[in-house]
């Protein structure tokens, strides 16, 4: 595109910046612009974004962990493409091939005897319906989920997540959901009752802060579970397809949930697509009346096609090994900058390339982020605590693209120490989020 056709075809950057701000989010917009995100996105591929000026950004929060593919992976896109061409949405009435087959391999690729699935459009979705599925299988009501944990902000969702400052402007919350320590199996067993549907964990807490439980966390909730004959949901949003290092999180520990919720990397970073998938046992309660749980969108072939490709390219080029390698090899450079930058960073911590740094302050990150920023490096907070940024990038970041992301940083932790350098190191006790 000549310099001419870029000006009059792309939107420009004030302009837009204007609209958001007045019709869709200012604090959202002052937020970003703070951080140092003052572009318009324009056109990606792979790990890099372009911006409507043309600068070039690597992208290290891959979409909150929607880009396991990078942007615009040619084969998802392709599949995509042909499937628009054909057959954009469904009839709703006849069966759809590509929602079949999507089943199928997703059923054929699932830890355990897990065989159905529902598709839905987004994590939240996904989560609403495994609880709707727990509570319908059982009978029973309560729902016990981990403190810290994320699992979306529709109502079902939110209120299984554990972060304060997202539940109480809209309480009450759904009835019947209790909070736990995560990590802690005695505390996990204690709180089960007669009246325990579920429990709903995270195999890493993501947003929590990329929390890593101890070793044999999950295989010690599945028999707790077991034992009390209650549902294990686990929500794989995040950390499924790949992300730490193994197709799903929980097969670290062999262990299979009773429901699994998948979204986020499903959609090959092209359609947005969530599921939960369950056994053929349990799904039974969904038999007596077919049209129990729906969705519209939902297993759309657009949808379904990118999540086939997907799929594809995750097991054929085994990006579950490639996380796992470039992970502990980011892993260990995050912790020789830990070392050289105590004053700044507390932990760094995660498995695969779900990596979380975690700073002696929220004020700190945001700083930490800020020069990233001024590096054309993007980087994020973890929802549920500001303190940690997480290093999650497409699998397929080339080992050239992590050294640059890695100079990065070092050169961010730099700045940050010489701009906070005779000022007092802000407290790490004055913010908590256990005291939200
Ligand atoms: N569950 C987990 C573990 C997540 O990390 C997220 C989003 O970050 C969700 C659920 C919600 O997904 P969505 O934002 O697609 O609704």
């Amino acid at each position: 595109m000549s310099a001419q056709e870029h000006e009059k075809e792309v939107p420009h950057l004030k302009e837009t910046l204007e609209r958001f701000s007045q019709h869709i989010n200012p604090g959202l917009a002052a937020l970003v612009r703070f951080m140092g995100f003052e572009a318009v996105e324009w056109q990606a591929q792979g790990a890099v974004i372009k911006d409507t000026a043309g600068k070039e950004y690597l992208d290290l929060l891959g979409g909150f962990g929607t880009l396991s593919l990078g942007h615009s992976h040619p084969e998802v896109t392709a599949a995509v493409k042909e499937q628009l061409d054909r057959m954009p949405l469904s009839s709703k009435i006849l069966f759809s091939k590509p929602q079949a087959d999507l089943a199928a391999r997703l059923a054929d690729l699932l830890p355990g005897d897990l065989q159905y699935c529902f598709f839905c459009n987004s994590g939240a979705e996904a989560v609403e319906g495994a609880l709707k599925l727990a509570r319908l299988h059982t009978g029973k009501a309560e729902i016990i989920a981990a403190e810290g944990a994320f699992h979306g902000k529709t109502f079902g969702g939110l209120s299984a997540s554990g972060r304060e400052i997202f539940r109480k402007p809209f309480a009450p919350m759904l009835p019947g959901f209790h909070h736990v320590p995560y990590g802690d199996s005695t505390a996990l067993k204690k709180a089960i009752t007669d009246s325990t549907a579920a429990v709903i964990l995270e195999p890493i807490q993501g947003e929590g802060g990329v929390i890593v439980p101890p070793d044999g966390y999950l295989r010690e909730a599945r028999e707790i579970c077991d034992e009390a004959k209650v549902l294990l949901i686990l929500d794989e949003v995040q950390t499924g397809l790949g992300r730490t290092g193994r197709l799903f999180a929980c097969q670290e520990e062999d262990v299979a949930p009773d429901i699994i919720c998948l979204a986020k990397a499903l959609g090959g970073g092209v359609m947005p697509i969530g599921a939960f998938a369950s056994t053929a046992e349990i799904w039974k309660v969904f038999e007596p009346n077919p049209l129990l749980h729906s969705s519209t969108f939902g297993g759309n072939p657009l949808a379904c096609r990118a999540a086939l490709a997907a799929l594809e390219v995750i097991v054929r080029d085994d990006l579950a090994a490639r996380a796992a390698k470039l992970g502990k090899q980011c892993l260990s450079r995050l912790e020789e900058l830990a070392r050289a930058f105590p004053q700044l960073i507390r932990e760094v911590r995660g498995r695969g390339l779900l990596i979380g740094i975690e700073f002696t302050h929220s004020d700190v990150a945001g700083l930490v982020i800020a020069g990233l920023a001024q590096r054309r490096v993007i980087a994020a907070y973890t929802l549920n605590n500001p303190c940690v940024i997480r290093f999650e990038p497409p699998l397929i970041i080339t080992e050239a693209q992590m050294e640059q992301a890695l100079a990065a940083l070092r050169g961010s932790l730099q700045q940050t120490t010489e701009l906070l350098e005779g000022l007092p190191l802000p407290d790490a006790k004055s913010e908590s989020i256990a005291s939200e």
